[in-house]
Protein backbone atom coordinates (compact mmCIF):
# COMPACT_ATOMS: atom_id res chain seq x y z
CA UNK A 1 0.00 0.00 0.00
CA UNK A 2 1.11 3.05 -1.13
CA UNK A 3 0.39 6.25 1.55
CA UNK A 4 0.78 9.60 0.05
CA UNK A 5 -1.56 11.15 2.23
CA UNK A 6 -2.80 10.43 5.65
CA UNK A 7 -5.49 12.53 7.83
CA UNK A 8 -3.53 13.96 10.35
CA UNK A 9 0.03 13.32 9.65
CA UNK A 10 1.82 16.41 7.24
CA UNK A 11 4.99 17.90 6.56
CA UNK A 12 5.40 21.33 7.34
CA UNK A 13 7.37 23.31 4.62
CA UNK A 14 8.29 19.77 2.95
CA UNK A 15 10.20 18.72 5.78
CA UNK A 16 12.52 22.36 5.78
CA UNK A 17 14.14 23.22 8.91
CA UNK A 18 14.38 26.83 9.84
CA UNK A 19 16.90 28.06 12.89
CA UNK A 20 16.31 31.02 13.90
CA UNK A 21 15.39 32.36 10.67
CA UNK A 22 18.07 30.35 8.69
CA UNK A 23 17.50 27.41 6.96
CA UNK A 24 19.14 23.88 8.07
CA UNK A 25 19.99 20.85 6.51
CA UNK A 26 20.68 19.04 10.07
CA UNK A 27 17.69 18.40 12.09
CA UNK A 28 14.45 15.61 12.16
CA UNK A 29 11.53 15.21 10.71
CA UNK A 30 8.60 16.80 12.67
CA UNK A 31 4.69 15.44 11.90
CA UNK A 32 1.60 17.41 12.65
CA UNK A 33 0.69 14.48 14.99
CA UNK A 34 3.92 15.24 17.24
CA UNK A 35 6.13 12.14 15.84
CA UNK A 36 9.71 13.10 15.34
CA UNK A 37 12.44 11.25 13.36
CA UNK A 38 16.29 10.89 14.30
CA UNK A 39 18.56 14.04 12.83
CA UNK A 40 18.39 13.79 9.97
CA UNK A 41 20.67 16.05 7.31
CA UNK A 42 18.46 16.89 4.01
CA UNK A 43 14.80 17.97 3.03
CA UNK A 44 15.23 14.60 0.89
CA UNK A 45 15.97 12.32 3.73
CA UNK A 46 13.19 14.31 5.90
CA UNK A 47 10.08 13.40 3.37
CA UNK A 48 11.18 9.83 3.18
CA UNK A 49 11.27 8.91 6.77
CA UNK A 50 7.94 11.10 6.92
CA UNK A 51 6.67 8.94 4.20
CA UNK A 52 8.31 5.51 5.99
CA UNK A 53 6.15 7.02 9.63
CA UNK A 54 3.05 7.29 7.40
CA UNK A 55 3.96 3.51 6.27
CA UNK A 56 4.10 2.98 9.38
CA UNK A 57 0.98 4.03 10.85
CA UNK A 58 -1.38 2.97 8.07
CA UNK A 59 -0.14 -0.64 9.01
CA UNK A 60 -0.56 -0.29 12.45
CA UNK A 61 -3.99 1.07 11.61
CA UNK A 62 -4.99 -2.05 9.57
CA UNK A 63 -4.31 -4.50 12.39
CA UNK A 64 -6.79 -5.55 14.88
ZN1 LIG B 1 2.34 11.58 12.00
Amino acid sequence: MNVTRLAGHTLPNEGRITVNGYRTNQGPAVCSCGWTSADLFSDTSRRDAHRQHKQDVATAGRQP
